[in-house]
């Protein structure tokens, strides 16, 4: 059984002929329903949900994030592709890089894993640099550490929080 955290996001809400379906807490909502539903994923802890400024291209508007612990038996690669399945299910388009979307949802640490391959990077090679990622993760799990040995209440404090508010 592994331990591992997903951070989740949303700025899109899903549209349909002009008709807003989904809007982003709810989004996330969803995804947390789908991961606790899945037979090898036992979901542990959630934060708070927090608004934050995008930081992508253009106009976008404000993120909804979160950071969820969950317990599993599915290997990284396999949590992976269920992850992208719930993107697929709940509308997300991948169009231009680090654009709006419906959902995000990403690997942030599992177990303690190092691994650059193709497809997945763990731990996620941005997450040290991100408040919206940090701050939940640490009123989650403040004593966690990553692999490199840094923890990440003093990551958190290295970075801006400008913008970010918890809901
Ligand atoms: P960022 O990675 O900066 O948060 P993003 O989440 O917008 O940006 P995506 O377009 O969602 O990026 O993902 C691009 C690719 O990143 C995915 O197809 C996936 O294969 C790869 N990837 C690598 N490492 C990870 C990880 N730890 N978690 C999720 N996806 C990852
Ligand atoms: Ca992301
Ligand atoms: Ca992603």
């Amino acid at each position: 059984m592994a331990l591992a955290y997903i951070g989740l996001g949303s700025n899109l809400s899903d549209n349909i002929d002009g008709h807003i379906v989904v809007a982003p807490k709810a989004q996330l909502s969803k995804a947390l329903d789908s991961l606790s539903l899945h037979s090898q994923i036992s979901l542990i802890k959630v934060s708070s949900f927090y608004q934050t400024p995008p930081i992508g291209p253009g106009e976008q508007a404000d993120y909804i994030n979160a950071v969820a612990q969950l317990e599993t038996q599915l290997t990284p690669i396999q949590l992976l592709d269920y992850l992208q399945s719930i993107e697929q299910q709940q509308g997300r388009v991948r169009n231009i890089r680090w654009g709006a979307r419906t959902l995000d949802l990403d690997i942030l640490l599992y177990d303690q894993l190092v691994q650059d391959s193709e497809r997945l990077t763990l731990p996620h090679p941005r997450m040290h640099e991100r408040g919206f990622v940090l701050a939940p993760l640490t009123e989650i799990e403040p004593q966690l550490c990553l692999p490199n040995g840094e923890n990440i209440v003093a990551l958190l404090a290295n970075c801006s929080m400008q913008g970010i508010v918890k809901l």
